[in-house]
């Protein structure tokens, strides 16, 4: 199943999208319960939004070996969490803002796991039962502000940096997805989330034993090697298997 969240004539639904490509509105919400309707849509209709609304965005540091290597940085025995704040969302075909802090906007193509539940130390065998799926993010990053502060929030925080979507996708296994980014149509980052440390249940079962997770909270989790700049005019796009196609402009 794919669930995304839409606008049409100034209304925000939620919606599936089905095999013929058409969206079908659903009533209420894939979180807290729904029934499909027979309104439906076509793709250019409507304005795909985020596909939920995260209390907040939890996002994995270094969790590809290559990736901790290219940053020359140590690959950590245990995952490196921090905070991306709700502000920073942004939908598919969103642009985002280069702020004027900073000189080097960085793309990070990462598989991201939405929560379902609200869990708290929950284990790793339980925890793909409080999911609701996994959709496309790419945490955005001011690699410049990054170094300089020491500490990931203003680089990782600006409005914009963290565009997700297009669809939140249920019913596929995590542990072995292509996973590339796009930069002007050029493949930059391509590997597999085989490629992991932690994969998705160690990280959901780590985080729920530090802070408790809400229906719609967003898991990042961490970006494979081959991260780079990108400047205004560009086009990013992160790319799963079996999930689809982020697509978002740089101005
Ligand atoms: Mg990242």
């Amino acid at each position: 199943m794919k669930f995304l969240k839409f606008r049409y004539e100034n209304k925000i639904n939620f919606g599936i999208l089905e095999e013929n490509g058409v969206v079908k509105k659903i009533n209420g919400n894939p979180f807290y319960g729904y029934s499909v309707t027979n309104i439906v849509f076509l793709p250019n209709e409507i304005e795909l939004l985020p596909p939920c609304s995260p209390s907040k965005i939890i996002a994995i540091g270094l969790n590809y070996i290559d990736h901790a290597k290219e940053l020359k940085m140590s690959i950590p025995d245990e995952p490196i969490i921090f905070l991306k704040p709700p502000s920073s969302l942004l939908g598919p075909e969103g642009q985002i803002i280069y702020p004027e802090m900073s000189n080097q906007v960085d793309y990070e193509t990462e598989l991201a796991i939405v929560m379902k539940d609200e869990v708290k130390n929950i284990s790793e065998e339980e925890s793909l039962n409080c999911i609701l799926g996994f959709t496309c993010a790419n945490d955005v990053t001011a690699r410049d502000l990054q170094k300089k502060d020491g500490q990931w929030t203003r680089a990782k925080s600006f409005d914009t940096f963290s565009p997700i979507g297009p669809y939140i996708v249920t019913d596929i296994n995590p542990d072995n997805l292509k996973i590339e980014l796009f930069l002007n149509g050029e493949i930059k980052q391509s590997s597999s989330t085989s490629n992991m440390i932690f994969n998705v249940r160690r990280l959901i079962g780590f985080i729920s034993n530090i802070m408790t997770l809400y229906p719609e909270d967003i898991i990042m989790t961490g970006t494979p090697p081959g991260v780079g700049p990108v400047k205004k005019g560009d086009t990013v796009e992160v790319k799963i298997e079996g999930i689809g196609s982020l697509r978002n402009y740089v101005n």
